[in-house]
C-alpha cells in the first residue's frame, strides 16, 4: 500500500505560525534536517530566512560541508541564508566541564541554549517575531530538551516567540530522508561536536564497526 505521507502522496497542510506571523527565522543545523521543514514552510508561503549558527560542529572542514549543503538547498528554494559566526572558542568555553556528558545530557542543553540565544538575538535585531529550529526533526534528539532551550532563549525578548511545531508528525521524519536522498545531501554520521565524534567512534569500535570517515557519505 502507498505511504500516504510520502512526497508523492502527501498534501501539505497550510501551516499557521504563532501570532499569525508570516515571517520566520529558521535556525538550521544541516541540510538533511532542514529539507523537509524548508519545503513545508515554502508550501505555506511563510517568508523564511535560514540562520546557520553551529559553532559546535567539529572540525572546520565538516562545518563547511554541512553549511555548503544547507546553502545549496536555500539557493534552490530561493530562501535567504545567514552565515553566522563560527565562534568555536566561545562554544568550548560554554561547555567546559561537560565534555564527558552523554548525548542528550547537560552538554547538549548548553549547546542548544547557545545556538538559540544567538538565533533569538538575531531575530530580535532583524525584525523577526518568530524563530524556530530544524533540530527537533531528528529522532536522535530529545524534543522536550530542544523546546525548553528554544523557549528559554525567546523569553529573553518580549517581542520574540519560539515556534515549537512538531516536524516529526505525519511522516515528517520519513519525508526528511526522502528529500535527503532526492537531493543527495551529505550524510553526516555524528551529531557535530568533537565529543560526539569521539563517542560515536567509541561505540563503533565496541560494536566492531568501522570508524567514521568524514566527508565521503552522501544520501543516494
Ligand atoms: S552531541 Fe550534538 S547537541 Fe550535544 S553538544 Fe555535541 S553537537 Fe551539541
Amino acid at each position: 500500500m502507498d505511504n500516504p505521507f510520502s512526497l508523492n502522496n502527501f498534501s501539505r497542510p497550510k501551516l499557521e505560525m504563532p501570532e499569525n506571523e508570516k515571517k520566520l527565522l529558521l535556525h538550521s543545523c544541516c541540510a538533511p534536517c532542514a529539507g523537509e521543514i524548508m519545503e513545508a514552510v515554502a508550501a505555506s508561503e511563510i517568508q523564511t530566512t535560514v540562520y546557520f549558527y553551529n559553532p559546535n560542529i567539529h572540525p572546520k572542514e565538516e562545518y563547511e560541508i554541512r553549511k555548503d549543503e544547507n546553502k545549496r538547498f536555500c539557493d534552490k528554494l530561493g530562501f535567504d541564508f545567514v552565515d553566522a559566526d563560527y565562534d568555536k572558542e566561545n562554544w568550548f568555553e560554554r561547555i567546559k566541564g561537560l565534555e564527558n556528558e552523554p548525548e542528550r545530557g547537560k552538554r547538549c542543553t548548553q549547546c542548544f541554549d547557545m545556538r538559540f540565544e544567538r538565533s533569538a538575538l538575531y531575530a530580535h535585531e532583524n525584525g523577526f517575531k518568530v524563530y524556530g529550529t530544524t533540530l527537533g526533526i531528528s529522532r536522535w534528539k530529545n524534543m522536550e530538551q530542544i523546546n525548553d532551550s528554544g523557549n528559554r532563549a525567546a523569553l529573553r525578548y518580549e517581542d520574540i516567540h519560539y515556534w515549537d511545531f512538531n516536524w516529526r508528525k505525519k511522516g515528517g521524519s520519513s519525508r526528511m530522508i526522502e528529500i535527503s536522498k532526492r537531493e543527495e545531501f551529505y550524510q553526516q554520521e555524528y551529531c557535530g561536536c568533537v565529543y560526539s565524534l569521539r563517542d560515536t567512534n567509541k561505540w563503533r569500535q565496541e560494536n566492531k564497526k568501522d570508524r567514521i570517515i568524514r566527508g565521503i557519505k552522501f544520501y543516494n
